[in-house]
């Protein structure tokens, strides 16, 4: 599907979810695409988009701004904290904020940097061991913790466990983000962005479904 068609299905996940045209923003997962495929999305006229290594955003997105502008990059994927100083000066949003140390980490570094990208807290909605997040259970008190190192968190976001309903964890989120009021949740992927939108998503994570299936090796 072509970046027209995937505004038209979001733009009527909004309309039938009785929400306000435009208030879902698509974060163009171009992880692993090859950069033709992200040139014409760019060309296109998107302009934010989602990456799940810090290194490989690194190599291509310099590139991408000088060629079409700056584009809004947001980190989807796990950060180490010895990459959250590069990571802090490439993202505008960084999704995936899941431990302490590395809250602790990033707001040092944002001292440094006299600044700090908006902040997503990923939560693990499955308490699935392989899979990075904060445990629903503490998501409270983890925000509690962020607020008090001055962190600008602004949403919550999940990957709900491959064979479950997802719409349960999406209610969840929204759950936990409205108690919390938190305004941002980042929650839907190419296959289920239509059940996002309908339980609150701000944010779709859509990859494969607008730039083709990504190349495996
Ligand atoms: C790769 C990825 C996506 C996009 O997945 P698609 O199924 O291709 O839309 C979304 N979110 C995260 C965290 C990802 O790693």
């Amino acid at each position: 599907m072509d970046l027209t068609e995937i505004s038209n299905r979001i733009r009527s996940a909004e309309a039938s979810a009785g929400r306000a045209d435009g208030s879902v923003t698509l974060v163009a997962v171009s992880k692993k695409q090859p950069d033709e495929r992200v040139a014409q999305v760019l060309e296109d006229g998107h302009r934010v988009f989602g990456e799940n290594r810090v290194q490989e955003a690194q190599a291509k997105w310099p590139g991408f701004h000088d060629r079409f502008g700056r584009s809004a990059l947001h980190l989807i994927g796990p950060l180490q904290s010895n990459k959250a100083r590069d990571a802090m000066e490439l993202f505008d949003v960084i999704q995936v904020l899941d431990r302490p140390k590395l809250a602790r980490t990033i707001a040092r570094l944002a001292q440094d940097l006299g600044q700090c990208p908006s902040l997503f807290i990923q939560v693990n909605t499955g308490a699935e061991d392989q899979k990075a997040g904060i445990a629903p259970g503490e998501t409270d008190s983890f925000v509690r913790e962020c607020r008090s190192l001055d962190l600008p968190v602004d949403g919550l976001m999940c990957i709900p466990p491959v064979y479950e309903e997802p719409a349960l964890h999406f209610a969840l989120l929204a759950k936990l983000a409205e108690r919390n009021g938190l305004p941002n949740l980042s929650m839907g992927m190419s296959a289920d962005f239509e059940a996002a939108i309908a339980l609150g998503a701000t944010h779709v994570r859509i990859g494969s479904a607008l730039f083709g299936d990504r190349p495996t090796g």
